[in-house]
């Protein structure tokens, strides 16, 4: 059972509730031509703004606690405009939004990531906030590399599972050892256990992949989806909402293969922690493509992992050994 007089976890469902609230409004706000053309993108603007939601919220919160967060404030000390812009949203929330306090608080995601720390991705899944689709924010406790409590804001998925633009939302919860929960994203206190899928046969798997084809190998997963006798369509979407419609049991498994126009590129922490936990939660597993566990002990990227293999754990061994047939 989720423990929820649990403060960290109160901590992060409200912040990651109110900066989920927070990007909505700036996509219901700002999505015109004219701002994207003058490269004001709304999402950047969302991105910035909910990391000092959540970074300032974490202070109030736990003073002394690190952040790793996706975003720093540089960009914005000299861009009078964007900086003007997040401080209206930010400042819709707290009344001392400052334009200096929004960059400071801002900056606060700027810790190691060594020891007991959080991360958050504001927005992960930049491309497809733009494109109206699928994106969340995830945030994450972690405790001497283990994730300890990870929550995933996901304002256009419905139970969790269904895809869902401008439905209701929902946020995935998990807490180690208190299995994985998800919550309407609406202000209700309804909470509801989920499971990963009982698919046990390669044939039967039901893929989940990133909609941008640059963040894997999309010609390698064909082959493994054949080798592995495939029928279902890949579904193609953006963000850890991957993980929640995974950790639901509506999907099978995500490979996240290494792309061939960046052969060397790390995976980032805030892309991982929170998703991991709430599928591990639901009775699923991850590991990077060699079978090893994802290791949270080397600061800001996976540096001692290569790409993502996530599943209903059923299915794991068989994906590992269809990835190794194609050397992927
Ligand atoms: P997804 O929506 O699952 O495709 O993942 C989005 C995340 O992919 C972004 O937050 C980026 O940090 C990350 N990303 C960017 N480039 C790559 C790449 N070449 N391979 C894997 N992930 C990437
Ligand atoms: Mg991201």
């Amino acid at each position: 059972m989720l423990d929820t007089t649990n403060p960290q976890l109160q901590f992060a469902l409200d912040a990651v509730r109110q900066a989920s609230h927070l990007v909505k409004q700036v996509q219901a706000e700002m999505v015109s031509p004219a701002l994207e053309k003058q490269d004001r993108s709304p999402v950047t603007v969302a991105d910035f703004a909910a990391q000092a939601l959540v970074a300032h919220n974490l202070q109030l919160a736990f003073p002394d606690a690190d952040l790793v967060g996706e975003e720093d404030a540089a960009s914005l000390r000299t861009d009078d405009v964007m900086r003007s812009q997040v401080t209206a949203f930010v400042s819709n929330v707290f009344e001392d939004a400052s334009e200096d306090n929004v960059l400071n608080w801002i900056d606060r995601g700027d810790a190691a990531g060594h020891g007991k720390y959080w991360t958050l991705d504001p927005i992960d899944g930049t491309k497809g906030f733009l494109r109206g689709q699928q994106y969340c924010v995830a945030l994450a406790l972690i405790e001497d590399g283990q994730v300890q409590v990870g929550v995933l804001g996901c304002p256009n998925l419905s139970d969790g599972y269904t895809q869902d633009i401008g439905g209701p939302g929902s946020l995935l919860a998990a807490v180690r050892g208190q299995g994985a929960w998800v919550i309407p994203l609406d202000d209700s206190v309804d909470m509801q256990q989920i499971k990963v899928s009982e698919i046990a046969s390669a044939a039967e798997a039901r893929f989940l992949r990133s909609f941008e084809a640059g963040h894997t190998n999309v010609s390698q997963l064909d082959v493994i989806a054949e080798k592995m006798g495939v029928e279902a369509e890949p579904v193609r979407l953006d963000s850890q909402a991957k993980y929640a419609i995974l950790a639901s049991g509506a999907g099978d498994l995500i490979f996240r293969l290494i792309s061939p126009k960046m052969p060397d590129y790390k995976e980032k922490i805030w892309d991982q922690a929170a998703g991991s936990l709430v599928l591990e939660e639901a009775g699923g597993k991850i590991t990077d493509l060699d079978g090893k566990p994802l290791d949270f002990t080397q600061g800001r990227m996976l540096t001692k992992n290569r790409g993502v293999l996530a599943s209903n754990a059923l299915l794991h061994d068989a994906a590992l050994e269809a990835i190794h047939k194609v050397g992927a």
